[in-house]
């Protein structure tokens, strides 16, 4: 009945693929099985010496790093992207996390992570968009693997500028100490997942966890990603 029911909801109005737009089958979700094929998905779980972990050497020490997917500008990424964080379509944050989860989850290093904690959004900016896009990822992350994810811990105290609005330069300037790191419970010999929607230089990351080290020394953190980039 179930399946009649979406298949007849479907006809009238028919879910689309989030990166080529073409009808989804009443079998697919989010994206077509087409697009699903063509994911630029990266090995970094299979590789202790990836290019995400060497973009935080001699920077901030990570135990392990993982991005997702490769990002280029005009790809269908971007679009998928664009809706999860533009859109209203915390669906696809989910997805991918969940996605990203089934790769990671035999994995040494992530098997050992205690927290999930997304980077925050400032509180004025998620109340606008409505959710946070990287809590939505950590959220399909979690689900995968049993994870718990804390949004307690790490605040983000300023708004600043929006990314877009700022040259390389001033992102990574800007990114310090407009995070705070309240280790209200004992976070003392924990093993935290920072996990954020596409990176780029680093900086807001490398920004985070130098809070957070500066607060409890004796942690141990990694870092998560749907996406690395060299194009924003
Ligand atoms: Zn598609």
């Amino acid at each position: 009945m179930i399946h009649y029911l979406r298949d007849f909801i479907s006809l009238i109005y028919p879910e689309l693929c989030n990166c080529c737009g073409q009808n989804l089958h009443h079998n697919e979700t989010i994206i077509c099985t087409h697009c699903l094929a063509q994911l630029p998905v990266r090995n970094d779980h299979q590789n202790s010496q990836n290019e995400l972990l060497q973009l935080f050497w001699g920077r901030v020490p990570l135990k392990g790093a993982f991005a997702y997917l490769d990002f280029k500008k005009g790809s269908k990424i971007q679009t998928l992207l664009h809706r999860l964080k533009y859109q209203q379509q915390a669906a696809i944050g989910i997805w991918l996390g969940f996605q990203h989860g089934l790769l990671l989850k035999e994995n040494p290093i992530y098997q050992k992570i205690d927290y999930i904690i997304p980077v925050p959004l400032h509180h004025s900016k998620e109340k606008l968009r409505t959710y946070n896009q990287s809590q939505k990822y950590a959220e399909g992350l979690a689900l995968a693997t049993q994870k718990t994810v804390s949004i307690n811990h790490l605040i983000r105290t300023h708004a600043g500028l929006s990314q877009t609005q700022k040259t390389r330069m001033e992102r990574i300037s800007d990114t310090k100490s407009i995070f705070t790191f309240k280790n209200n419970q004992n976070m003392n010999n924990k093993h935290l997942l920072l996990v954020d929607d596409i990176i780029t230089t680093g900086a807001t990351i490398e920004a985070c966890c130098t809070e957070i080290l500066k607060n409890t020394p004796n942690i141990t953190l990694s870092v998560a990603t749907i996406a690395l980039t060299k194009d924003l």
